[in-house]
């Protein structure tokens, strides 16, 4: 069994006062702390290798390339995607955003008739449909609702249930014949809700339709095999588990990544350029990293995901899970809904919630005045609030380092809300 206080304790950052309180960070959903090997990595790397990679025939170049593509399988490892040369399946990005929104300009390209000839299985045309979930923060909906004005394909969705769960259920239905992308979150970044996958990936590859998994959230907590959920592509970000900011991943398997065309367009992602005639692009993942790449970010996300696996991912799962069913106790607290599913194995311990008559920056502000950093608004996704009849939420998200202590301090800090601010007849003298 790990040692989650020997786990906290490695994140420096943890141990200090804010507001004249002991900080309790429970906003990891927005960015998750660094533990101290990640920032030795990080400026590790520029205190004894910096060096721009794949080029230059110089020792300290040579180095830079070892360490970024022994990150690139590392990470690879750590979330079941092939880690093997010449056939690696993870592509570098500055993030989930910046993979999503690749892949939807990719998909574009190949509807325009660019890529490969086994791109046309991308391409989308009027009458074609992509699929999303009403779940969806607003990096996964965007793009490929542009993708789909682009196109003149639909954009359709998944409905939720009252705790916010996709409706996987009705994946027959969702899922038509005309259905040629599916993109959905695998965990809620408002309800937290762990998406049953299975029937939703089963229904998209029986249409031929491939599967976009936003996995941002649900690497960071829990067990994930790409290879074995059978998704066809997946985005997270490095910063959300433990990683530095400014990094993050595409999955794709191998035989899409080949079938896929380039969509930014610039230095080390061709093999021949001409004036007179069409680049020739070189293999993936090469082909989808144009420009310099965030070399120092990738070392250090591939040391965050040897130091997530060194911890055990059913440990760090088994952990958050005990703090999430204490967590849910917001439920209790007069005048406060939380916006998810009740049950904590359905869920991850991302709690969003609402306190009734108190604006949530209100909130924030009363609870950040103890100490404590939790995050309000929409959360970059609207449509969630909207089933849920509310503009915006309060969310306290965990992390490997929290502690039931950092809960209860929540628990508490919550049920003074209410009296506080005068509402519900209980005026705090
Ligand atoms: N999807 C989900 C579910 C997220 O929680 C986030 C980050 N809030 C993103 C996508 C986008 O990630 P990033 O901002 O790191 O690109």
């Amino acid at each position: 069994m790990a040692d989650f206080e020997a786990v906290r304790r490695q994140f420096p950052i943890l141990d200090q006062q804010v507001h004249g309180r002991p900080l309790v960070y429970l906003d990891s959903a927005a960015t998750a702390q660094k533990p101290q090997a990640v920032i030795d990595a990080e400026s590790g790397f520029y205190e004894s290798i910096n060096a721009g990679v794949h080029r230059g025939a110089h020792e300290l170049a040579a180095r830079g390339t070892v360490a970024f593509e022994d990150a690139r399988a590392a990470m690879a490892r750590f979330v079941g995607a092939s880690a093997e040369e010449g056939h690696e399946e993870l592509v570098v990005t500055a993030g989930a955003t910046a993979g999503l929104n690749l892949l939807a300009t990719a998909f574009g390209y190949a509807s325009m008739g660019r890529g490969p000839a086994a791109a046309r299985r991308f391409a989308l045309g009027p009458g074609d449909e992509i699929v999303v979930s009403q779940a969806e923060h607003h990096s996964v909906l965007l793009p490929f609702q542009e993708l789909a004005a682009r196109t003149g394909a639909t954009l359709t969705w998944f409905s939720l249930d009252d705790e916010g769960r996709i409706r996987t259920d009705t994946a027959d239905e969702v899922i038509t014949d005309r259905t040629k992308v599916v993109a959905m979150t695998h965990v809620g970044n408002v309800t937290g809700a762990i998406t049953d996958l299975a029937p939703v990936v089963r229904r998209a590859h029986e249409v031929g339709a491939v599967f976009v998994l936003d996995a941002c959230q649900s690497v960071p907590h829990l067990p994930v095999d790409f290879h074995a959920l059978d998704v066809d592509f997946a985005a997270f970000s490095a910063h959300k588990m433990y990683g530095p900011t400014g990094a993050g991943f595409l999955y794709g398997r191998r035989e899409l990544l080949e079938a896929l065309p380039p969509a930014w367009f610039g230095g080390s992602m061709v093999e021949l350029a001409w004036m007179d005639k069409p680049a020739q692009y070189m293999d993936p993942p090469a082909r989808f990293e144009a420009g310099t790449q965030p070399v120092a970010q990738v070392v250090a996300a591939g040391v965050a995901a040897q130091w997530l696996q060194s911890i055990g991912m059913d440990a760090v799962a088994g952990h958050e899970q005990a703090l999430t069913s204490e967590l849910l106790r917001l439920g209790d607290i007069p005048g406060v809904r939380i916006l998810g599913p009740m049950s904590a194995t359905a869920r991850i311990g991302t709690v969003a919630f609402e306190v009734e008559g108190v604006h949530p920056h209100d909130v924030g502000q009363y609870i950040d005045a103890q100490g404590i950093a939790i995050r309000v608004g929409h959360h970059c996704a609207q449509p969630v609030h909207r089933h849920f009849g509310v503009y915006a939420s309060n969310r306290a998200s965990l992390g490997v380092y929290n502690t039931m202590d950092d809960v209860h301090a929540l628990l508490d800090a919550v049920a003074g809300v209410r009296p506080f601010f005068g509402v519900g007849g209980t005026r705090a003298e």
